[in-house]
């Protein structure tokens, strides 16, 4: 298996990643050996965001050569976490309290994650609803374990993972629909069933209502920028082709490095403040509500708009408390 050492020995020291990452550029720094000993010091620093490698002409990943840092440092941690702050978290998702199978037996489910849920409540609970009554599709509360992970715990991720693998087996679950596309990304090669997405599964049962906006703007999560899947699928909900916000590495939220860098978290944001857009899509729970928390107000959840609820801004406030409570819904 290549070592992150490899992965960097291609480097021409072009400085292209740097050019794009606004991480990169505040510590003068690249994907180049000459950098180790500081990229290991800033290992948590980094957004795990991927828009270095979409600039980089040897296709250098520095959200690979970052995780496998991470790990590493973990490993030689004796298994424990490299940095504070994320107790919480940790408690949190890696048995994830708020699991809730309630309507987990059926052949289909919604996998919601745990932010969807937290943000978008009153549609989450109408998505269940419509999916329970009109096609026999079941819903589960639970997160997948991206964040665990990503903190380079990799034994926790791994036991999450089993777990989940476990509880769909237990209630015979043989395709899960995720709303989020970290879900979907990281579950899809990890359970022994299928995984679709959501915007996938509204076309296959051909509902949803078009969008007739005549420049839509969409937000593009950072873990679907290489692939673009989930783009695809939503571009066909809009009679315009859709425009993806350049730019703008990530919202802010991602690999939990807002602790560490929170000027240039929250500078996202700013940065599409600026551009002054009316209105932008996205189809990512986090990163509306973090987008919305850091006053880009003008920016909406895709999937409450094509099912046609009514519009349902993220609710910042109680975020939080609504995860808790869907344990009982
Ligand atoms: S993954 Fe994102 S934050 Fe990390 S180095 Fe690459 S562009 Fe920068
Ligand atoms: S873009 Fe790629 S080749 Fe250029 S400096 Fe960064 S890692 Fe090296």
């Amino acid at each position: 298996m290549k070592s992150y050492i490899n992965l960097m020995e291609g480097c021409l020291r072009c400085g292209q990643c740097t050019a794009h990452c606004d991480f990169l550029c505040k510590y003068g720094l690249d994907h180049s050996l000459d950098n180790l000993e500081r990229l290991k010091e800033l290992s948590f620093h980094c957004f795990m965001c991927g828009e270095c490698a979409a600039y980089c002409p040897k296709g250098i990943d520095g959200k690979v050569i970052m995780q496998m840092i991470r790990e590493e440092q973990t490993r030689e941690n004796h298994g424990n976490p490299v940095i504070g702050g994320y107790e919480k978290l940790l408690e949190e998702k890696i048995d994830y309290l708020y699991q809730n199978y309630r309507l987990g037996g059926y052949k289909s489910v919604l996998f919601m994650g745990c932010n969807f849920p937290a943000y978008f409540p009153n549609s989450t609970k109408k998505l269940s609803k419509l999916f329970l009554e009109s096609y026999d599709i079941g819903t589960i509360y639970e997160c997948c374990g991206k964040p665990v992970r990503e903190l380079g715990l990799t034994k926790e991720a791994g036991e999450s993972i089993q777990r989940i693998q476990q509880r769909l087996c237990e209630n015979q679950i043989e395709e899960l629909i995720t709303v989020c596309p970290n879900c979907y990304l990281y579950l899809k090669d990890k359970v022994d069933v299928r995984v679709v997405s959501i915007y996938e599964k509204i076309k296959e049962l051909q509902i949803g209502e078009n969008i007739d906006d005549e420049n839509p703007y969409i937000f593009q999560p950072c873990p679907d920028r290489m692939e673009g899947f989930w783009k695809e699928s939503v571009q066909t909900f809009f009679n315009n082709e859709i425009q993806c916000i350049k730019d703008v590495q990530c919202c802010g939220l991602g690999g939990c490095a807002k602790s560490s860098e929170p000027e240039i978290a929250n500078g996202f944001a700013d940065k599409i403040r600026k551009k002054g857009y009316e209105k932008i899509y996205t189809y990512c729970a986090s990163c509306t509500g973090n987008l919305r928390r850091n006053g880009c107000e003008h920016v909406w959840h895709l999937l409450p708009v094509i099912l046609g609820f009514p519009q349902e801004d993220a609710d910042i406030e109680h975020n939080r408390r609504n995860r808790e409570n869907s344990k009982y819904w």
